[in-house]
Order: C-alpha cells, then sequence, then structure tokens
C-alpha cells in the first residue's frame, strides 16, 4: 500500500512538472489521424481544423499554417493562402509570428491599411523586441503619419522637478519595456523614474526544480518503512540527497518505482527532467540587494532609491515565489520572470507585461521609500501572494499610500 502511494506521489510530481511540456510535445493518436487526412482539400481541411480548434485547442492552428504556405507556394492559388492565414489570425490572434507573415501577404496583395492594423497591433503587444522591430521597420515604412513613442527616461544630472526612482537593469532587460514601464510608473506614482546603467548578475544562485526533486527523494528516504529507494541511494540525508547529481536521482526514484520502465522510457524522462532543470534557475535577491548597495553607495539628494530589474527568477531564503523583495535602504529588486508569456503560459501582451511588472514594482516602492505594505488588497502598496491576487490589485494607490508617497516625495524634494 505503501509503494502504491510513493508511486502516486511520484506520478503527480512528474505530471506536475511536465503536463505542459507534455503537451507540447505530445500528440494523441486521434491528433494524428487528424492531422493526416490527407484526402481533403485544403480548403476543407483548414475548415475542419478551425472546428476543432474551437473544441480542442491552439495546436491545430499551426496545420493551418503549414497548409497556407504550401497554397502560398503556387500563383493559382496565392490568393487561397492569404485567406487562410486569415482563418488563422482569427483562429489564434495572440500569435505575432503568424501575424506579422499575414502583414507580410497582405502588403504582397498591396492592402497597406489592412497590412498597417496588424503591425500596428505587433507594434504595441509584442513582448519579443526582436519582432517589435521588425514590425517598427515595415510600419515607418508604408505609414508616413506612424510616430514610435519615444520615452525620455535618462537620470537627471541637475535639480529635477520631481524626485527620481532608478530602475537599474539586472542582466539583459528590454529597453521599450523598462521605458514604457518608467512612463506608466511615472503616472501611477507622481514620482520620475529613470534608466539607470545596467548591472550583471553573476552565476544563477540554485535551482529550483533540484530543490524539489531533493526534498522528494529525502522525504522517501526518510521514511522508516520504505527501503526500495534507499537499496540504490544508501541512507542519505538532506545534504547527501543535495550533493548526488540530477540524473542519479531521477534514475533511482523511477527505477525503485516503476521497475517495468524500459530504458528509452527512463531516457525521455531523463531528456524531459534537463528541459524542466534548464528553465528553473533562480537569483537570491538577497544577494542582488547587496549587489546593488554595492554599486550605489550613495545616491543624490533626489533620488528616492534604486529598483533592479531581472528578467529572471528571484528566491529569498525559504521563500520560492518572490516577486519584489527590499531591506529598506532605498534599495529593491524585483522580477518580472513570471509574467513573461513563454513563463506563464498565456499569450504574450506586452501592456499586460507591463501592468503586473509596475504592481509589483509598486511593493518594491512602498519597501524603498520606508512605507509599511498596505492591509488593503486591491492597493498596490498591499502585498500579492499569487498571480491571481496580483492580477485582482488595480494600478492605483489607497488615498492613505498615494497621501504617504507624496510626502516622502515631498520630503527627497525639499532635502534636494
Ligand atoms: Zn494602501
Amino acid at each position: 500500500m505503501a509503494t502504491i502511494l510513493k508511486l502516486l506521489m511520484l506520478l503527480i510530481f512528474l505530471v506536475s512538472c511536465s503536463s505542459a511540456l507534455a503537451a507540447a510535445l505530445e500528440r494523441s493518436a486521434e491528433d494524428e489521424a487528424f492531422l493526416r487526412g490527407v484526402n481533403r482539400s485544403p480548403e476543407e481541411r483548414i475548415v475542419q481544423i478551425i472546428k476543432e480548434t474551437n473544441t480542442q485547442n491552439r495546436r491545430h492552428v499551426e496545420e493551418i499554417y503549414s497548409v497556407a504556405e504550401t497554397l502560398l507556394k503556387n500563383a493559382d492559388t496565392f490568393d487561397k493562402g492569404v485567406r487562410a492565414y486569415r482563418r488563422g489570425v482569427e483562429a489564434d490572434p495572440w500569435n505575432m509570428n503568424a501575424r506579422y507573415r499575414f502583414a507580410e501577404l497582405l502588403e504582397r496583395q498591396e492592402r497597406r491599411d489592412e497590412a498597417v492594423d496588424h503591425l500596428k497591433f505587433i507594434y504595441d503587444h509584442a513582448e519579443d523586441e526582436r519582432i517589435v522591430q521588425s514590425a517598427l521597420g515595415r510600419l515607418s515604412a508604408l505609414d508616413q503619419s506612424f510616430k514610435e513613442a519615444v520615452h525620455d527616461v535618462l537620470p537627471s544630472t541637475t535639480y529635477p522637478r520631481k524626485p527620481e526612482i532608478v530602475v537599474v537593469p539586472v542582466g539583459k532587460v528590454n529597453r521599450r519595456y523598462l521605458e514604457e514601464l518608467c512612463v506608466k510608473l511615472e503616472e501611477v506614482t507622481d514620482i520620475h523614474f529613470v534608466v539607470g546603467s545596467a548591472i550583471d548578475p553573476g552565476s544563477p544562485d540554485r535551482n529550483a526544480f533540484d530543490r524539489k526533486l531533493d526534498r522528494f527523494v529525502t522525504a522517501i528516504l526518510a521514511s522508516p518503512k520504505d527501503t526500495k529507494l534507499k537499496e540504490t541511494l544508501g541512507n542519505l540525508d538532506a545534504n547527501g540527497v543535495a550533493a548526488l547529481d540530477v540524473e542519479t536521482k531521477v534514475r533511482a526514484l523511477t527505477t525503485a518505482y516503476a521497475p517495468d520502465i524500459s530504458p528509452n522510457e527512463i531516457n525521455s524522462s531523463l531528456a524531459r527532467y534537463a528541459l524542466m532543470r534548464g528553465s528553473s534557475w533562480q537569483y537570491d535577491s538577497d544577494r542582488l540587494l547587496d549587489l546593488l548597495a554595492k554599486t550605489f553607495p550613495s545616491k543624490k539628494p533626489w533620488v528616492l532609491g534604486y529598483i533592479g530589474l531581472i528578467s529572471e527568477d528571484l528566491y529569498s531564503g525559504d521563500g520560492n515565489w518572490v516577486y519584489a523583495n527590499s531591506k529598506r535602504n532605498g534599495l529593491s529588486i524585483v522580477s518580472y520572470h513570471r509574467f513573461l508569456a513563454v513563463n506563464s503560459q498565456e499569450p504574450p501582451s506586452r501592456p499586460m507585461l507591463i501592468e503586473r511588472t509596475v504592481k509589483a514594482a509598486l511593493g518594491g516602492i512602498s519597501l524603498i521609500t520606508g512605507h509599511a505594505r498596505c492591509y488593503k488588497p486591491s492597493c498596490g502598496f498591499g502585498y500579492a501572494y499569487s498571480l491571481r491576487e496580483l492580477d485582482r490589485k488595480k494600478i492605483e494607490l489607497c488615498d492613505v499610500c498615494a497621501k504617504k508617497l507624496a510626502e516622502s516625495a515631498k520630503e527627497a524634494v525639499i532635502d534636494a
């Protein structure tokens, strides 16, 4: 019974770790049969795919694009290919690459205004700077009236009209995103946000996946009734488990509770673990705060503080879910890692990414300006324990916190 329970736990663990990845990698036999439907005309196939998309999921839309690309190769069926792309973009409106390709096709058909609409959508929403740049290039050529939004977010060298908070890119952070973030933060707080020079975060400090695996293996080894894993690993404590390499742990765990598993299955599990592990690196937010303190030992009198902004995942001690950390010394570190479409399993949307980062940064600002967290969950200075709680917040401060922040800002300007 205990063994069955362990196997069940193992399965839950594996599924929780790899379901998203597995969904992307595997296709059911039914999907395969559907996709092999070679007897249908391309149009019939697309209609069928659209139907499947409504009831199943996005993966089928990729098939529309591949049918469309085939139609585009032939001058006689080129227009049909463009129509097919339209169906794809309708079914999958957040796929920026497909939309860009569709805009390109519209341009070739001399449907300039339609192409411009799609390019503007990409310019406003894409998270990936490369595709924003491509859209920008086409927009500048096609639409004389188009003006790129340029923001002035350079640190002041002389007495500014408002106190400032410097946003410091920690590692590689997209410039467009940074500038848009500063503008939005200024709107909410009436403090001037500027972009400082980037600092290097160094190497990651730990791997969240390794940690999860270690805790799981340690718990099983500590169980007095369970001997299977002890037979292969020996009687190890938490430190002993941590010292083993990932492959040894995964292999031992899998073979102890699924003795009939084939070497091929083990190898494909291991490949999946390697992928999971590769996307689970974390940085110690306390170390990064020390790094910020060392880099910015003094500040201009009108500077309220520094916010380090990082695209990597953060932790603090045992806390595995850290959007913002601060030691109340005018320094804060904020991560937008979990807001990126690639990590949140949501469609890419720069406005959403910025909105969430603004909310996380407001938490950091409450700390660098020395104000306690607010007890109102909707207030920007209130704490959010999950992405859902963060999403339910408003991008604003309650009257009490807004007043406190305005007072801190006034003091900074008076001091200057
Ligand atoms: Zn408040």
